[in-house]
């Protein structure tokens, strides 16, 4: 049976629950203990702190983990990363006092960085042949600035607000992440075939995920106009109305084109427009 870890409590918890949810797989109700058993799915569930479950991956402790890929690569450790996820996005940035006169990578040299990322800003500053000191801080790593303990932070930024409200400008992005999920390297059969079970959901759940399903009605002049409006996986479902020269089209639609593609539907004459949520996409 496998074994997953998640995050136990913070921003990747909810959303990996969900999307086990998704997947038909849900954790017994109530159950905040280390380890539960899942229903809908042969599987364990360990609840780990995020920093942990790139080692406990690695050790075999678990055998597939719910993890952002920046601990993964500070954690330095031996995992196969199996899928991208497509939530928890971030980037790990460079960041300065925003009256600094910031002229490039070679302004960090000789200066101390506070970061709680000190493998990947290694990497970065050696790449591009910087000396800098890295000063390692397990949180509040924004402030370190402005209180004289730092002269540029590294961290990690969704949508900048936090660096504005601390008086910061951000220079440099460097690392982009994403959860992912990982697996032990060399899981043995009985195992591979469990977790490429559970990839199939998933992948079917994030294939779904972003589109929509639509629903019209469409005079039957306008369906050539309309089928190339709207490829659909094959083609879009058209079928006849009781009301002669009308037909229902059906097709499946990307939601950054939705209203784009509505309203050009409108123009040729659409009407009854419908857009309903889609579960899943099994191919
Ligand atoms: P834990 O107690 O499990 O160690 P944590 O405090 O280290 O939790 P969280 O703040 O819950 O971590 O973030 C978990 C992950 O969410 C990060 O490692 C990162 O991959 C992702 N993430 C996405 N956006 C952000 C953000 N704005 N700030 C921090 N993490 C983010
Ligand atoms: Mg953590």
């Amino acid at each position: 049976m496998l074994k997953i870890a998640i995050q136990s409590k913070g921003r990747l918890n909810e959303q990996s629950l969900g999307l086990l949810a998704d997947a038909g797989i849900s954790a017994c109700s109530g159950s905040r203990s280390l380890i539960s058993r899942a229903k809908g799915f042969p599987m364990e569930i360990l609840y780990l702190r995020d920093d942990d479950i790139p080692q406990a991956v690695a050790m075999g402790v678990a055998d597939i983990g719910i993890v952002g890929l920046n601990e993964v690569a500070e954690k330095r450790q031996k995992v196969d990363e199996v899928m991208r996820l497509g939530f928890g996005s971030c980037r790990i940035s460079i960041a300065v006092p925003k009256a600094v006169d910031y002229d490039g990578t070679s302004w960090l040299s000789g200066r101390r960085i506070a970061t709680s990322y000190p493998v990947i800003l290694d990497r970065f500053l050696k790449d591009n042949g910087i000396d800098a000191e890295i000063h390692e801080i397990a949180g509040s790593v924004e402030i370190a600035p402005a209180v004289g303990m730092a002269d540029a932070i590294f961290d990690i930024v969704s949508s900048g607000g936090t660096l504005v409200q601390n008086g910061l400008r951000e220079v440099e992005q460097v690392f982009f992440s994403e959860a992912a999920l990982i697996a032990t390297p060399g899981l043995g059969e009985e195992k591979t075939a469990e977790l490429e079970k559970l990839k199939f959901r998933l992948r079917s759940i994030l294939t779904s995920r972003g589109m929509k399903y639509l629903l019209m009605n469409l005079p039957e002049a306008a369906i050539n106009e309309a089928v190339a409006l709207l490829p659909g996986m094959k083609s879009p479902t058209l079928l006849p109305l009781a009301a002669p020269g009308w037909y229902s089209l059906h097709a499946v639609v990307g939601e950054e084109e939705l209203w784009e593609k509505i309203e050009q539907l409108k123009t040729i004459g659409a009407e009854d427009i419908l857009v309903l949520n889609l579960e899943n996409i099994v191919r």
